[in-house]
């Protein structure tokens, strides 16, 4: 057997992968291994609205449950700093659904979806990945994109990927018959509720949402049921998936010989917050184009894909930078500083400013607003009183300011 190029994962950055390439007339066929795309799911669901837009995807009842204008981050002594937006922000998806809408799209522009199906092994011949083995035997192609997950089976075998530094223990569960601010995502801070990370409420309604967490800890279980309890008291809850969160940034090299590396797998997601759908998504559109001009210039080498790589950094490089700048700090920084920083926030009155800067910035792409944070006087003020004047240095350096 034979194809042009094969996709392995039916994630959203396989699915997105399939698409593009079946979109610009390249045969494909995608491996996933489980009978059903988007099961098990384990995902909070939160993706943006530019993000969706990014990614070609029209926002549809079949995936949308729920749509976000704001949120409140909660310091680790319980101050709440809120932002409302005047507009919609987010949505929550069903992100079983919103990767069965992306498959959809993916066959429907001519890729071969075929599920049930893991790929055991890379098939390297003469140094370079020239298919893929599967529960059928050897199936040969031009070019292979792997888009595994955090997993890494198959990157790794051939010496790339996957993430090894900035892997978090993630939970996620469904609480219902519980009350929370509709429209408004929770953000909760402090070594006690997710050391090195944080723990969220995702409203799905008036009474029901999707929380759960992320910690440098492996007591992710134990954490969830004890923020569950502190948030809403005793709850009706779904059973706990537990997934590695990324945290750490894009692994070293993304493509070699006949392969690149995408999503989850290349650690293509925000090191602020461990959403990895955008930007794998962007980052499996990069990879199709690319993979799309070496089929065309019959060439497939590591040097000739090596332009996936500059493509991507090109668009989200400075976004990885600033936001892996901006995660440093921010596990840099005790409870105690954080209680003071979102103190002097809410005593400065500066709740307005950073509403207003949050309102004008892109989710997804966090260096806009990041960097005007920083530069704003009121907010220096804030951080020189809170953090002090070294911290505040620091901060500015990592940004390049
Ligand atoms: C608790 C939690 C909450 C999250 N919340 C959000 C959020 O709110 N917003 C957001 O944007 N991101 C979120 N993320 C991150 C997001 O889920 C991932 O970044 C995203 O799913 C990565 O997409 P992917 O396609 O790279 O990998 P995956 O979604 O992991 O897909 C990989 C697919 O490949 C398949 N596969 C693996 N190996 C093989 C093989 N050998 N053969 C065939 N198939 C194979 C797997 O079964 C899987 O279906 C969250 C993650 C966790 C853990």
């Amino acid at each position: 057997m034979k194809a042009e190029a094969i996709v392995v994962g039916g994630g959203p950055a396989g699915l997105i992968a399939a698409r593009e390439l079946a979109s610009r007339g390249v045969e494909v066929k995608a491996y996933e291994e489980h009978t059903v795309i988007g099961e098990p799911n384990h995902c909070a669901g939160i993706l943006s609205v530019e993000g969706l837009a990014r990614l070609d995807v029209k926002p549809s009842p079949e995936f949308i449950q729920h749509e976000v204008r704001g949120g409140v981050a909660y310091s680790p002594d319980g101050t709440p700093i809120r932002i409302t937006g005047s507009r919609t922000r987010a949505y929550i998806v069903d992100r079983a659904a919103f990767d069965r809408h992306l498959a959809g799209q993916a066959e429907d522009a001519g890729a071969e979806l075929i599920l049930g199906h893991r790929v055991r092994e890379l098939l390297v011949e003469e140094n370079r990945v020239a298919g893929v083995l599967g529960n059928d035997g050897p199936v040969d192609a031009e070019v292979v994109i792997d888009c595994e997950g955090t997993a890494g089976f198959l990157a790794r075998s051939v010496g790339l990927g996957p993430p090894e530094r900035g892997v978090l223990s993630g939970i996620n569960t469904e609480v219902s018959g519980v009350e929370v601010e509709p429209g408004m995502v929770e953000v909760w801070l402090g070594e006690d509720v997710a050391p090195g990370f944080f723990a969220w409420v995702a409203p799905m309604g008036d009474d029901s949402a999707r929380c759960g967490l992320a910690c440098e800890s492996s007591d992710a279980k134990v954490l969830l049921e004890k923020f569950l309890e502190k948030r809403f008291g005793e709850t009706e809850h779904t059973i706990p998936v537990r997934w590695p969160v990324l945290k750490g940034g894009p692994v070293a090299k993304t493509y070699g010989e006949g392969l690149l590396l995408v999503g989850d797998v290349a650690g293509q997601t925000k090191p602020t917050t461990g959403g990895g759908v955008i930007f794998g998504g962007l980052c499996a559109v990069e990879a199709a184009k690319t993979v799309c001009s070496a089929l065309k210039a019959d060439d497939c080498s590591a040097e000739y894909l090596s332009r996936y790589e500059t493509a991507w950094e090109e668009l989200l490089g400075r976004e990885f930078s600033s936001m892996l700048a901006a995660r440093r700090f921010a596990d840099g920084i005790s409870d105690d500083r954080k209680d003071r920083l979102f103190g002097s926030l809410k005593s400065s009155g500066l709740e307005g400013t950073l509403e207003r800067l949050v309102e004008e910035g892109d989710m997804d792409m966090q260096s806009g607003v990041l960097r005007s944070a920083l530069t704003h006087p009121g907010m220096i003020g804030v951080l020189v009183s809170s953090l002090g004047r070294l911290a505040l240095a620091e901060l500015r350096g990592l940004f390049n300011l």
